[in-house]
């Protein structure tokens, strides 16, 4: 299935600077400072290896940003539990971003500047940035992803003075109390940054029920802890991002959740961990070291036997900063208690970092990647010719900017036995909840046949 990806040459891909379009993405405040970063605090459980001299890292420093959500465990993992030092990274910064904006800015400038090289990612937003679709003066920055961090850990969270009213995972019910708000106040959803994971969410939900995102609701990009505020007063009807922010609001009694990502799509692709270019091709194997930290955190995660300790490290002030870990602990375990009444116990629905039930999540699959852009494609936040022609524009950025040809060489290095190894860039068809599926050989075809899109095709 990964033919046409693997037709694709590396030849060097023209970026063209693309002024219209670019307006409409948010910027955060410019040269927004990385907050202090942690080095770790706990005594190193992992001996340090024996690197060979071909192994070498050529640097024993990476300034990696993160967001505080789930999604930033391998990277938190890697640093305090000492796999960053065992593979040579023994001098790992993690910066805390103070959004999703902040950190575009902090790897715009790069650690010389004072900002990062890379880290925690919301997709495609490597991808626009290498095309400088979100930069300053729509500067093309090259950036490669590397691996994926994380699938599941993220819901739509709904306001609850919308509770009993049919806002779930589908919206049947819930048709005429939308149709009743747009003719006065319509439904506000937020998310924390525009055109990546968590706007595709909430869009992906809405349109799936028949609520067309662009005109039938209102959407913005709010901050994480503005949205709660909001939510409070009442001035906001929905949010979506990572945990612990959906259970937080629903142990506050300030909404509940109409649905889990892993709901909307099991097994989905969510955030990655990405570099700068510059960074990469000048410490190629500084890159595979992080690489066996982030796959080792990974592994230790999925133990579920870990995920209390793991819930205790990530709750500390320095990272996620929550009163107490048991705001992650029932979700690390599958646990949901949705705040309508639903319960959710099942493991199969909980955060996976390595393996979950289709596989490899750690490794950064191309077919993902395209269907991020296919996505962008639809709402209108890319020009449709990365799609036209067997999407061949789409994946020639993909195969310039997802480097799974290192995840691959840093997995090897490891030791991963060959049967969690992928040998096709492409996972094949993905299924939705709404029974809508996605071939990434066709990603036209997927398009055209969506009820709701911006995109005419
Ligand atoms: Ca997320």
């Amino acid at each position: 299935m990964s033919g046409f990806f693997n037709q694709v040459s590396r030849r060097k891909f023209i970026v063209t600077a693309v002024a219209s379009g670019s307006a409409v993405f948010l910027k955060g405040c410019l040269g927004n400072p990385p907050e202090p970063g942690g080095t770790s605090t706990t005594s190193s459980v992992q001996p340090v290896v024996n690197i060979s001299p071909e192994q070498k890292p050529e640097t024993t420093k990476a300034k990696l940003g993160y967001i505080p959500i789930v999604e930033s465990a391998p990277l938190i993992i890697a640093l305090e539990k000492g796999f960053f030092k065992k593979h040579g990274m023994s001098d790992v910064e993690l910066s805390k971003q103070a959004s999703w904006g902040s950190a575009r800015d902090n790897v715009e400038i790069g650690s010389a500047g004072g900002g990062i090289d890379g880290g925690q990612w919301q997709m495609p937003m490597p991808h626009l940035i290498t095309e400088g679709k979100i930069t300053k003066g729509n500067k093309p920055i090259p950036m490669y992803v590397l691996a994926q961090l994380v699938t599941h850990g993220n819901a739509i969270a709904i306001a609850n003075k919308h509770l009993g009213k049919g806002i779930s995972l589908k919206l049947d019910t819930a048709k005429p109390l939308f149709a009743q708000l747009k003719a006065s106040t319509p439904f506000t959803a937020a998310f924390t940054f525009p055109h990546v994971n968590q706007d595709l969410w909430i869009r992906y939900w809405l349109s799936a029920s028949g609520i067309d995102p662009d005109t039938d609701v209102k959407l913005l990009t709010v901050p994480a802890a503005q949205t709660v505020a909001n939510m409070k007063t009442g001035t906001m009807d929905a949010f979506s991002t990572g945990d612990p922010w959906p259970f937080r609001l629903v142990n506050d009694k300030i909404g509940f959740m109409a649905a889990l990502t892993a709901e909307i799509w099991k097994n989905h692709p969510e955030e990655y961990f990405a570099m700068r270019g510059d960074w990469v091709d000048q410490n190629p194997k500084a890159t595979k070291a992080l690489l066996k930290g982030i796959m080792e955190a990974q592994q230790w995660l999925d133990n579920f036997n870990n995920r209390k300790e793991a819930a205790e490290i990530l709750a500390a002030k320095k990272y996620f900063g929550l009163s107490s870990p048991a705001v992650l602990a029932d979700p690390f375990q599958g646990k949901y208690d949705m705040g309508d009444g639903r319960k959710i116990d099942d493991k199969s629905m909980a955060a996976y970092y390595w393996k979950d039930g289709k596989g490899s999540v750690s490794y950064p699959y191309q077919s993902h990647d395209l269907w991020f852009i296919t996505e962008n494609v639809r709402w209108g936040f890319l020009p449709k010719d990365y799609i036209a022609n067997g999407a061949a524009k789409a994946k020639e950025l993909i195969k310039k900017v997802n480097r799974e040809d290192i995840w691959k060489e840093a997995a090897k290095e490891l030791g991963i036995p060959a049967a969690d190894i992928p040998t096709n860039t492409s996972r094949g068809v993905e299924e939705f909840f709404d029974g809508v599926k996605f071939d990434p050989e066709k990603p036209e075809e997927y398009l055209k046949s969506l009820k709701i899109k911006k995109v005419s095709i």
